[in-house]
């Protein structure tokens, strides 16, 4: 079929693993190491957002004013620091269930497989790498590219054109997410999306969202 997906674009928190809590971590050492204060950005901070967006939204909260732009690049520096020691460290680390195998069974059937996510590509990385889960994507876009969802998803699409080696219609690619902000997202750059009810947000709320369809894990596999 001419709409077949080419390319499918994976969330990583909440959708391909949970760290446990490693990124809230981070960032709490990241905070009291820069500026001597004690931030649960959990507080501030909302599922789906981007890196710089939760480092910039409890900055503001904590400090009463907004981060210039070099404040807020070594912030994230630190944080990213701190993120290999607290996902390693995490107890609660753990891949969503069906998350290998769907991957390993995209990658046989020749689906270029791609990440979006607001952490940032090394962040991204270090989340993976303990459940050695890069070897599967070739491309993605990042919260280092963007702190808008909607543009690091767009970062994404030039790269997996880059990696194709060819032009992808947008009708040949396919989000898969957990939350309303990936689904928003993924619609914004003309993308659909599939609603993985595993965290949060669930099968209601990621309709209400928007998604194209919604599916209770990934172990029932995608709509194609
Ligand atoms: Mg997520």
């Amino acid at each position: 079929m001419a709409d077949d997906p080419i390319a499918i674009l994976f969330d990583i928190d909440g959708t391909l693993i949970s760290s446990g809590g490693a990124g809230t971590r981070a960032w709490a050492l990241a905070f009291d190491e820069v500026y001597g204060v004690n931030v649960d950005i959990s507080r501030f901070s909302d599922l789906g957002m981007t890196d710089p967006e939760v480092g910039a939204k409890s900055f503001e909260a904590v400090l009463g004013r907004k981060p210039d732009s070099e404040e807020l690049a070594h912030l994230l520096d630190r944080h990213v620091n701190y993120l290999s020691q607290t996902v390693n460290e995490s107890a609660q680390y753990r891949v969503m269930d069906g998350a290998e195998e769907l991957l390993t069974d995209l990658i046989e059937r020749g689906y270029m497989l791609g990440l979006v996510s607001g952490n940032s590509k090394k962040g991204a990385h270090i989340k993976l790498n303990r459940a050695n889960l890069n070897r599967f994507f070739s491309f993605g876009g990042y919260g280092s590219d963007s702190a808008d969802r909607t543009e690091l998803t767009r970062a994404a699409i030039v790269r997996a054109e880059i990696v194709f080696g060819g032009h992808i219609a947008l009708e040949q690619y396919l989000a898969v997410g957990d939350t309303s902000r990936d689904v928003t997202a993924a619609h914004a750059v003309g993308i659909k999306c599939v609603g993985v009810a595993t965290s949060k947000f669930n099968t209601d709320d990621l309709l209400k969202a928007g998604a194209d369809f919604v599916i209770g894990s990934l172990r029932e596999g995608l709509p194609i």
